[in-house]
């Protein structure tokens, strides 16, 4: 597995699998690798091409400085772990190699209305830094496939919309929420609860499903949606948002027209998200069982 830190070799070695007749595969992380990446390179690897994995903690997207400073860092552990799932290819830049001219960069993007809600309203500035660091990634690397979780439903569309309307020439492929074994959604911010967090976090999950399973059902959704909220507070956790939203990650007017619904949640310091799509079953029976 080959690991470059700057630019210059990594495009010179890309240009050469290329022209070599390879695909070049690219996985975007920002580390702490768990499950949930390996599935995205297990589904780059089964297409078959130059898997590029990038580890970079990129700083314009975090609007908390204490989040940034406490997201776990763990390049020795993902450097093994891409291996081991058979990365080709790991990129792991510096801030002073992505942002030559400093993280306060000259030039940003700006993500619009789609970034206006959810995670966008309670991150001011997150959705321009995302969209910032993966155009600068698209450049460098060169993606003939890129590959994205569903975990982050806003991030996902306006990372297809990115490719849309800046004509990158890159397919975006979508891939599912990988779940621990109690249903809860794998996310690099889980090494950060306490066990008793751990096992209240879950509420997040079964909330969603509860609404979820609720829709074109006897309730309205905005009643459905505040007894989901319901459940996260009685574990007194803080909602950040619960929606049900439509194809442009509004908030859906009716069932018809739901998609998918999305929920934030602070656990201490700690944010959680998740979401799913209508009709969704976390397929869990005995939640006590299954914890860790
Ligand atoms: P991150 O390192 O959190 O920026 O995530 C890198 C990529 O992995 C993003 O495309 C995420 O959506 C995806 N990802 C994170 N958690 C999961 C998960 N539990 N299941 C599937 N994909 C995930």
């Amino acid at each position: 597995m080959k690991v470059f830190k700057a630019i210059s070799p990594l495009r010179e070695y890309l240009a050469a699998r290329s022209s070599a007749g390879q695909q070049i595969l690219f996985v975007p992380t920002m580390g702490a690798l768990h499950t949930g990446h390996v599935s995205l390179v297990e589904r780059a690897k089964a297409d078959g091409g130059e898997v590029v994995l990038s580890i970079f903690v990129n700083p314009t997207q975090f609007n908390n400085p204490e989040d940034l400073e406490k997201y776990p860092r763990t390049v020795g552990e993902d450097l093994a772990a891409a291996k081991e799932a058979g990365v080709d290819c790991v990129f792991l830049p510096s801030v002073e190699e992505m942002y030559p001219c400093g993280d306060k960069a000259t030039v940003s993007l700006k993500a619009g209305k789609m970034a206006e809600l959810w995670c966008g309203a309670s991150r001011p500035g997150h959705f321009d830094g995302v969209l910032t660091v993966v155009s600068a990634l698209f450049n460098i690397v060169g993606p003939d496939k890129a590959y994205f979780g569903e975990k982050d439903w806003q991030q996902l569309q306006l990372i297809k919309r990115l490719v849309l309307e800046q004509h990158f020439p890159v397919e975006i492929v979508s891939c599912p929420t990988m779940r621990e074994a109690d249903g809860l959604a794998m996310s690099s911010r889980n090494v950060r609860l306490s066990a008793d967090e751990r096992l209240k976090a879950l509420c997040l999950s079964r909330a969603l499903e509860f609404v979820s399973q609720g829709i074109g059902q006897q309730l309205a959704l905005p009643e459905l949606l505040q007894k989901a909220r319901v459940m996260i507070e009685a574990e007194g956790f803080e909602v950040d948002y619960l929606a049900v939203i439509n194809d442009e990650v509004l908030p859906a007017e009716t069932a018809a027209e739901a998609v998918r619904v999305l929920g934030a949640m602070n656990v201490g310091a700690v944010r959680l998200i998740d979401n799913m799509p209508a009709g969704f079953s976390l397929n869990v029976t005995d939640v006590n069982q299954n914890n860790m």
